[in-house]
């Protein structure tokens, strides 16, 4: 089954065949991508090695995510629980092999705290982040986990969707996952190239068919709602840019739903890690391997972390990123708490309040909004209204309502103002008069103190 979800013999054949592709076909591409409704392999590879198309690129990029996503950005920090790992990751300062870090699992005590910290911030969301270690950080350990962060609750709200990112497991307990209630199950294959996965992988990890399957057990599970991603700097981003599409492209085609989201995790230099990127990626390809994405695979969510500096996350929300995380921290217990045992090092340090003032400088949304998941809109039912853009109807006022919140609970002074203009404006944007007037009206309510209404 992996040979046939990447064919590294056919992605090379195709980077080879458009290897200096001109204007003219390029150009052709990009006008077929503004039709939303996705790239072929061999198109991908056009962009992928065009040259000088770069402004039409992202200009197409910037439009189809306007029309299938808006203008909204949503917003979620990253929560480390336990760095207990069994594998030996060259890249991760996890590896088993770092003797230097004294490691950590969060008790349920430890938890709350964290927990508390981040709604406290005015976080919603979270992305659970474990190391691999199947005695210490065991299915059971995962799903109390789960259930202690739902049921945190304080004045200031409480978090509404989790995701989570571990390592590959049974049918079993992706099922107890899925009973547990979680919004995306994420996967990163980190390189797909097999000779480098081997080189780069030790311990359980190491087993490539396991990591890139990993999805499809998870779905038989009954989890529809599944994320993909590669580490960019270990193999050529080209290679792993096309494998990507294609992941996605059998994933839809095979299950009958594609990755709900991409990840474009860079590498960062990490405590105790030597490695060093063979492949780095340069500023300017990454935000083109964020462009063609977009256009390649226009249904799915993008999600940008703080591994990027506020300059390249600015640019890349309007080119394609749907998601991002924000005042993140990366290692177990470091919400409150300066700990010198990172995964890495991360370049966007700002609080979440500037990393919103910024985006509101840009005229763009940020949202909070948990609605998909909890009215049980993912999978088929996402992708239906993803692939034709209608799921904007539901992601610009549940946008407007969420970060109305934020405003009123969290915002003072001129990101307060700005963000009822950027509000307003969005409003009367709503095309339809009765969602506009219901949300119009939801606004008011939530000005009068009533919080979680969502379409
Ligand atoms: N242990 C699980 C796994 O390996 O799938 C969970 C993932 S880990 C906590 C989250 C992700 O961080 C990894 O999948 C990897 O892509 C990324 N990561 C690890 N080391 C990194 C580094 N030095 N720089 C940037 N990202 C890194
Ligand atoms: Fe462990 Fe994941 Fe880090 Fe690899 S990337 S060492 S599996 S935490």
């Amino acid at each position: 089954m992996a040979m046939r979800i990447i064919n590294e013999k056919y992605i090379n054949s195709l980077l080879a065949k458009e290897k200096a592709p001109s204007e003219k076909s390029a150009l052709a591409v990009i006008r077929k991508a503004l039709r939303r409704k996705g790239l072929s392999l061999e198109e991908a590879a056009v962009l992928i090695n065009a040259k000088g198309i770069e402004k039409k690129l992202f200009d197409a990029a910037a439009r189809v995510k306007k029309e299938i996503y808006g203008e909204r950005v949503v917003f979620f920090a990253p929560l480390y629980a336990s760095d207990y790992c069994v594998n030996d990751c060259k890249y991760c300062s996890f590896h088993v092999s770092n003797k230097l870090f004294t490691r950590k699992q969060l008790t349920m005590q430890d938890l709350r705290r964290q927990i508390n910290i981040l709604i406290n911030m005015g976080h919603k969301r979270t992305l659970l982040e474990f190391g691999e270690h199947p005695v210490k950080c065991n299915i059971d350990y995962v799903i109390d986990v789960i259930n202690t962060i739902y049921s945190v609750k304080n004045p200031k709200g409480n978090i509404r969707r989790i995701n989570v990112n571990i390592a590959p497991t049974t049918v079993k307990n992706y099922r107890r996952l899925k009973k547990a209630n979680i919004g995306t199950y994420q996967l990163f294959q980190e390189t797909y190239h097999r000779p480098t996965y081997k080189k780069l992988h030790k311990g359980l990890k190491r087993n490539y068919n396991r990591q890139i399957t990993a999805h499809i057990k998870a779905f038989k599970a009954g989890i529809d709602d599944f994320g993909i991603g590669v580490l960019f700097g270990l193999y050529d981003w080209r290679f792993e840019v096309l494998s990507l599409v294609s992941h996605a492209q059998y994933l839809d085609k095979n299950l009958g739903v594609g990755p709900h989201t991409i990840s474009v995790p860079r590498f960062r230099p990490a405590p105790t890690v030597n490695y060093r990127p063979e492949y780095p990626v340069s500023d300017k390809d990454f935000l083109k391997i964020i462009a063609i994405l977009r256009l390649s695979v226009p249904y799915t969510g993008m999600i940008l972390s703080t591994r990027e500096t506020p300059a390249i996350r600015r640019a890349a929300f309007k080119i394609g990123i749907s998601q991002a995380s924000a005042a993140s921290v990366t290692s177990v217990g470091g919400y409150g708490i300066k700990r010198k045992e990172k995964q890495f090092r991360i370049s966007d340090e700002r609080p979440l309040g500037e990393v919103i003032m910024s985006l509101l400088d840009d005229n763009m949304l940020p949202s909070f909004c948990t609605a998909c998941y909890r009215l049980g809109r993912t999978g088929h039912d996402f992708m239906d209204m993803a692939k034709p853009g209608a799921i904007q109807n539901f992601c610009r006022p549940n946008g407007l309502m969420t970060f109305a919140e934020y405003l009123e609970d969290f915002a003072v002074g001129s990101v307060y103002r700005k963000g009822y203009k950027v509000i307003k404006h969005y409003l009367n944007q709503i095309k339809d008069k009765s969602v506009r007037n219901k949300t119009k009206e939801r606004l008011l309510r939530i000005k009068q103190g009533i919080r979680d209404l969502y379409f």
